[in-house]
Protein backbone atom coordinates (compact mmCIF):
# COMPACT_ATOMS: atom_id res chain seq x y z
CA UNK A 1 0.00 0.00 0.00
CA UNK A 2 0.76 3.53 -0.61
CA UNK A 3 3.23 4.83 2.07
CA UNK A 4 4.71 7.84 0.73
CA UNK A 5 3.67 10.49 3.39
CA UNK A 6 5.83 13.34 1.98
CA UNK A 7 3.49 13.06 -1.19
CA UNK A 8 0.03 13.64 0.41
CA UNK A 9 -2.52 15.64 -1.22
CA UNK A 10 -4.62 16.13 1.58
CA UNK A 11 -5.16 15.54 5.40
CA UNK A 12 -8.56 13.29 6.92
CA UNK A 13 -9.93 12.47 9.80
CA UNK A 14 -12.08 8.99 10.25
CA UNK A 15 -13.50 8.35 13.51
CA UNK A 16 -14.11 4.47 14.15
CA UNK A 17 -11.24 4.03 11.56
CA UNK A 18 -9.51 0.75 12.92
CA UNK A 19 -12.81 -1.44 12.01
CA UNK A 20 -15.99 -1.99 10.02
CA UNK A 21 -16.82 1.10 7.40
CA UNK A 22 -14.22 3.00 9.40
CA UNK A 23 -11.14 0.85 7.91
CA UNK A 24 -12.55 0.59 4.63
CA UNK A 25 -12.89 4.11 4.67
CA UNK A 26 -9.58 4.82 5.64
CA UNK A 27 -7.75 2.12 3.55
CA UNK A 28 -9.30 3.73 0.39
CA UNK A 29 -7.98 7.27 1.29
CA UNK A 30 -5.07 5.87 1.93
CA UNK A 31 -4.83 3.81 -1.54
CA UNK A 32 -5.89 7.60 -2.78
CA UNK A 33 -2.88 9.55 -1.33
CA UNK A 34 -4.50 11.14 1.48
CA UNK A 35 -3.10 11.54 5.37
CA UNK A 36 -5.50 9.90 7.60
CA UNK A 37 -6.20 10.08 11.01
CA UNK A 38 -7.63 7.26 12.48
CA UNK A 39 -10.01 7.99 15.84
CA UNK A 40 -11.04 5.30 18.30
CA UNK A 41 -10.54 3.82 21.54
CA UNK A 42 -9.50 0.52 21.13
CA UNK A 43 -5.62 1.09 20.25
CA UNK A 44 -4.83 -2.53 19.63
CA UNK A 45 -7.03 -2.10 16.92
CA UNK A 46 -5.56 1.06 15.80
CA UNK A 47 -2.33 -0.14 15.85
CA UNK A 48 -2.86 -2.94 13.58
CA UNK A 49 -4.49 -0.82 11.25
CA UNK A 50 -1.76 1.69 10.88
CA UNK A 51 0.13 -1.61 10.42
CA UNK A 52 -1.59 -2.66 7.37
CA UNK A 53 -2.15 1.07 5.68
CA UNK A 54 1.78 2.48 6.51
CA UNK A 55 3.09 6.05 6.65
CA UNK A 56 0.30 7.79 5.41
CA UNK A 57 -2.01 6.81 8.29
CA UNK A 58 -1.94 7.75 12.02
CA UNK A 59 -3.70 6.74 15.05
CA UNK A 60 -5.09 8.74 18.09
CA UNK A 61 -6.53 7.03 21.05
CA UNK A 62 -9.62 8.83 22.10
CA UNK A 63 -12.84 8.93 23.73
CA UNK A 64 -15.17 10.67 21.45
CA UNK A 65 -17.37 11.36 24.26
CA UNK A 66 -15.26 12.93 25.87
CA UNK A 67 -16.45 16.20 24.93
CA UNK A 68 -14.14 18.75 26.83
CA UNK A 69 -11.22 17.42 25.36
CA UNK A 70 -12.37 17.96 21.85
CA UNK A 71 -10.71 21.16 21.04
CA UNK A 72 -7.38 19.98 22.23
CA UNK A 73 -7.69 16.96 20.27
CA UNK A 74 -8.56 19.40 16.77
CA UNK A 75 -5.87 21.99 18.09
CA UNK A 76 -3.10 18.84 18.57
CA UNK A 77 -4.12 17.24 14.59
CA UNK A 78 -4.11 20.71 13.66
CA UNK A 79 -0.14 21.39 14.56
CA UNK A 80 1.50 17.71 13.87
CA UNK A 81 -0.53 17.75 10.66
CA UNK A 82 -1.38 21.30 8.73
CA UNK A 83 -5.24 22.07 7.74
CA UNK A 84 -7.44 19.49 7.65
CA UNK A 85 -9.52 19.08 4.44
CA UNK A 86 -11.81 16.30 5.46
CA UNK A 87 -13.24 14.65 8.01
CA UNK A 88 -15.48 11.92 8.16
CA UNK A 89 -17.97 11.17 10.99
CA UNK A 90 -18.36 7.43 10.78
CA UNK A 91 -17.91 6.09 14.37
CA UNK A 92 -21.16 5.31 15.87
CA UNK A 93 -22.46 2.74 18.23
CA UNK A 94 -26.09 0.85 18.45
CA UNK A 95 -28.51 -0.84 21.10
CA UNK A 96 -30.83 -3.56 19.82
CA UNK A 97 -33.58 -3.44 23.05
CA UNK A 98 -37.42 -3.32 23.40
CA UNK A 99 -38.89 0.00 22.99
CA UNK A 100 -40.28 -0.02 27.12
CA UNK A 101 -36.75 -1.42 28.14
CA UNK A 102 -34.55 1.14 26.53
CA UNK A 103 -33.34 3.41 29.53
CA UNK A 104 -32.66 6.93 29.70
CA UNK A 105 -29.31 6.47 30.37
CA UNK A 106 -28.92 4.20 27.21
CA UNK A 107 -30.73 6.54 25.45
CA UNK A 108 -28.43 9.40 26.02
CA UNK A 109 -25.45 7.03 25.58
CA UNK A 110 -26.36 6.32 21.81
CA UNK A 111 -27.52 10.18 21.76
CA UNK A 112 -23.97 11.44 23.41
CA UNK A 113 -21.62 9.11 20.86
CA UNK A 114 -23.94 9.43 17.26
CA UNK A 115 -25.04 13.12 17.23
CA UNK A 116 -23.31 15.33 20.25
CA UNK A 117 -19.63 14.14 19.73
CA UNK A 118 -20.40 14.38 16.23
CA UNK A 119 -21.30 18.10 16.41
CA UNK A 120 -18.50 18.71 18.95
CA UNK A 121 -16.35 17.29 16.82
CA UNK A 122 -17.49 18.33 13.52
CA UNK A 123 -17.45 22.56 14.95
CA UNK A 124 -13.55 21.94 16.28
CA UNK A 125 -12.74 21.37 12.63
CA UNK A 126 -14.98 23.66 10.68
CA UNK A 127 -13.47 25.81 12.68
CA UNK A 128 -10.12 25.24 11.59
CA UNK A 129 -11.07 25.18 7.81
CA UNK A 130 -12.92 28.50 7.82
CA UNK A 131 -9.47 30.52 7.56
CA UNK A 132 -8.71 28.15 4.06
CA UNK A 133 -12.24 28.33 2.71
CA UNK A 134 -12.67 24.87 1.85
CA UNK A 135 -13.08 21.45 3.14
CA UNK A 136 -15.63 18.00 3.22
CA UNK A 137 -17.59 16.96 5.80
CA UNK A 138 -19.28 13.25 5.26
CA UNK A 139 -21.14 12.11 7.90
CA UNK A 140 -22.83 8.26 8.34
CA UNK A 141 -26.47 7.58 8.71
CA UNK A 142 -28.71 4.73 8.40
CA UNK A 143 -31.68 2.91 7.02
CA UNK A 144 -32.76 3.45 10.29
CA UNK A 145 -33.26 7.13 9.07
CA UNK A 146 -35.10 6.42 6.03
CA UNK A 147 -38.00 4.05 7.28
CA UNK A 148 -39.03 2.94 10.61
CA UNK A 149 -37.21 -0.43 12.30
CA UNK A 150 -38.05 -1.79 15.53
CA UNK A 151 -36.35 -1.94 18.90
CA UNK A 152 -33.90 0.49 17.42
CA UNK A 153 -35.33 3.90 19.23
CA UNK A 154 -31.90 5.67 20.15
CA UNK A 155 -30.12 4.98 17.20
CA UNK A 156 -33.03 5.38 15.17
CA UNK A 157 -33.41 9.11 16.42
CA UNK A 158 -29.48 9.28 16.59
CA UNK A 159 -29.28 8.90 12.72
CA UNK A 160 -32.44 10.93 11.88
CA UNK A 161 -30.62 13.90 14.12
CA UNK A 162 -27.75 13.11 11.64
CA UNK A 163 -29.86 14.06 8.32
CA UNK A 164 -31.68 16.68 10.03
CA UNK A 165 -27.36 18.19 11.13
CA UNK A 166 -26.23 17.52 7.64
CA UNK A 167 -28.81 19.86 5.72
CA UNK A 168 -28.38 22.42 8.59
CA UNK A 169 -24.82 22.40 8.63
CA UNK A 170 -24.59 22.45 4.47
CA UNK A 171 -26.77 25.45 4.60
CA UNK A 172 -25.03 27.64 6.67
CA UNK A 173 -21.08 26.12 5.78
CA UNK A 174 -21.57 25.63 2.20
CA UNK A 175 -21.29 29.36 1.30
CA UNK A 176 -17.57 29.06 3.57
CA UNK A 177 -16.42 26.45 1.68
CA UNK A 178 -17.10 23.73 3.37
CA UNK A 179 -19.60 20.94 1.66
CA UNK A 180 -21.81 18.85 4.10
CA UNK A 181 -23.15 15.54 2.68
CA UNK A 182 -24.20 12.24 4.19
CA UNK A 183 -24.16 8.19 3.32
CA UNK A 184 -27.08 6.49 4.61
CA UNK A 185 -25.32 2.85 4.36
CA UNK A 186 -28.18 -0.13 3.80
CA UNK A 187 -27.04 -3.40 5.30
CA UNK A 188 -23.71 -3.87 5.45
CA UNK A 189 -21.34 -6.73 6.45
CA UNK A 190 -19.57 -5.64 9.40
CA UNK A 191 -19.35 -6.12 13.69
CA UNK A 192 -22.14 -4.33 14.34
CA UNK A 193 -24.77 -5.88 11.86
CA UNK A 194 -23.64 -9.01 12.94
CA UNK A 195 -24.31 -8.17 16.18
CA UNK A 196 -28.16 -6.92 14.85
CA UNK A 197 -28.76 -9.85 12.52
CA UNK A 198 -26.73 -12.92 13.29
CA UNK A 199 -29.06 -14.36 15.74
CA UNK A 200 -31.98 -13.04 14.84
CA UNK A 201 -32.72 -15.09 11.15
CA UNK A 202 -36.40 -13.40 11.20
CA UNK A 203 -34.83 -9.74 10.84
CA UNK A 204 -31.91 -10.89 8.43
CA UNK A 205 -34.41 -12.83 6.55
CA UNK A 206 -36.67 -9.23 6.07
CA UNK A 207 -33.64 -7.44 5.33
CA UNK A 208 -32.49 -9.09 2.29
CA UNK A 209 -35.95 -9.89 0.90
CA UNK A 210 -36.58 -5.84 0.70
CA UNK A 211 -33.04 -5.88 -0.69
CA UNK A 212 -33.73 -5.57 -4.33
CA UNK A 213 -29.69 -6.78 -4.83
CA UNK A 214 -30.44 -9.87 -2.66
CA UNK A 215 -27.27 -9.71 -0.32
CA UNK A 216 -25.58 -7.43 2.35
CA UNK A 217 -23.10 -4.67 1.24
CA UNK A 218 -19.58 -4.45 1.82
CA UNK A 219 -17.31 -1.70 3.40
CA UNK A 220 -15.71 -1.21 0.43
CA UNK A 221 -18.95 -0.13 -1.09
CA UNK A 222 -19.09 2.56 1.53
CA UNK A 223 -15.98 3.70 1.21
CA UNK A 224 -16.33 4.52 -2.59
CA UNK A 225 -19.24 7.08 -1.81
CA UNK A 226 -17.20 8.51 0.94
CA UNK A 227 -13.71 8.82 -1.28
CA UNK A 228 -16.55 10.73 -3.96
CA UNK A 229 -18.08 12.72 -1.28
CA UNK A 230 -14.72 13.92 -0.35
CA UNK A 231 -13.03 14.88 -3.91
CA UNK A 232 -13.01 16.95 -6.51
CA UNK A 233 -15.42 15.27 -8.56
CA UNK A 234 -18.44 16.09 -5.79
CA UNK A 235 -17.38 19.89 -5.56
CA UNK A 236 -20.88 20.80 -6.09
CA UNK A 237 -22.66 18.72 -4.28
CA UNK A 238 -23.54 19.39 -0.86
CA UNK A 239 -26.37 19.03 1.73
CA UNK A 240 -27.35 15.11 0.41
CA UNK A 241 -28.17 12.12 1.92
CA UNK A 242 -27.13 8.89 -0.46
CA UNK A 243 -28.36 5.74 0.17
CA UNK A 244 -25.78 2.75 -0.71
CA UNK A 245 -27.72 -0.12 0.21
CA UNK A 246 -28.58 -2.32 -2.80
CA UNK A 247 -31.36 -0.44 -3.23
CA UNK A 248 -33.13 -0.85 0.45
CA UNK A 249 -34.79 1.77 0.99
CA UNK A 250 -36.89 2.05 -1.98
CA UNK A 251 -37.28 -1.98 -1.69
CA UNK A 252 -40.85 -3.44 -1.91
P1 LIG B 1 -18.18 -0.89 14.04
O1 LIG B 1 -18.72 -1.20 15.40
O2 LIG B 1 -17.39 -1.91 13.30
O3 LIG B 1 -17.31 0.45 14.10
C1 LIG B 1 -17.67 1.53 14.89
C2 LIG B 1 -16.39 2.29 15.18
O4 LIG B 1 -16.68 3.42 16.00
C3 LIG B 1 -15.37 1.45 15.91
O5 LIG B 1 -14.13 1.61 15.24
C4 LIG B 1 -15.30 2.05 17.31
O6 LIG B 1 -13.97 1.93 17.78
C5 LIG B 1 -15.69 3.50 17.03
N1 LIG B 1 -16.29 4.15 18.18
C6 LIG B 1 -17.44 3.84 18.82
N2 LIG B 1 -17.63 4.63 19.88
C7 LIG B 1 -16.56 5.47 19.93
C8 LIG B 1 -16.16 6.52 20.81
N3 LIG B 1 -16.88 6.85 21.88
N4 LIG B 1 -15.00 7.17 20.56
C9 LIG B 1 -14.24 6.83 19.49
N5 LIG B 1 -14.56 5.86 18.62
C10 LIG B 1 -15.71 5.18 18.84
O7 LIG B 1 -19.44 -0.43 13.20
P2 LIG B 1 -19.66 -0.15 11.64
O8 LIG B 1 -18.39 -0.04 10.92
O9 LIG B 1 -20.68 -1.08 11.17
O10 LIG B 1 -20.35 1.30 11.75
C11 LIG B 1 -19.72 2.50 11.34
C12 LIG B 1 -20.79 3.57 11.15
O11 LIG B 1 -21.69 3.16 10.13
C13 LIG B 1 -21.65 3.82 12.39
O12 LIG B 1 -21.94 5.20 12.49
C14 LIG B 1 -22.90 3.02 12.10
O13 LIG B 1 -24.01 3.54 12.77
C15 LIG B 1 -23.01 3.20 10.60
N6 LIG B 1 -23.81 2.19 9.92
C16 LIG B 1 -23.41 0.87 9.82
C17 LIG B 1 -24.21 -0.03 9.11
C18 LIG B 1 -23.83 -1.46 8.95
O14 LIG B 1 -24.60 -2.20 8.33
N7 LIG B 1 -22.70 -1.92 9.42
C19 LIG B 1 -25.45 0.37 8.50
C20 LIG B 1 -25.77 1.76 8.65
C21 LIG B 1 -24.96 2.62 9.34
P3 LIG B 1 -13.62 1.64 19.33
O15 LIG B 1 -14.60 0.62 19.84
O16 LIG B 1 -12.20 1.19 19.32
O17 LIG B 1 -13.76 2.97 20.00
Amino acid sequence: MNSDSNTATKTAIVTGGASGLGYAIAQKFVEENIRTIIIARNEQKLQEAKGKFGNLCSYIVFDLTNLPQIPELVTGIVEEYGKIDILVNNAGINLKKPFTEVTDEDFQKIMLTNVTAVFALSREVVKTMLPHGNGAIVNISSMAAQYGIPKVIAYSASKTAIEGMTRAMAVELSPLGIRVNCIAPGFIATDMSAKALDNDPERKNKVLSRTPMGKLGTPADIAEAVYYYASEGAKYVTGTVLPVDGGNSIGF
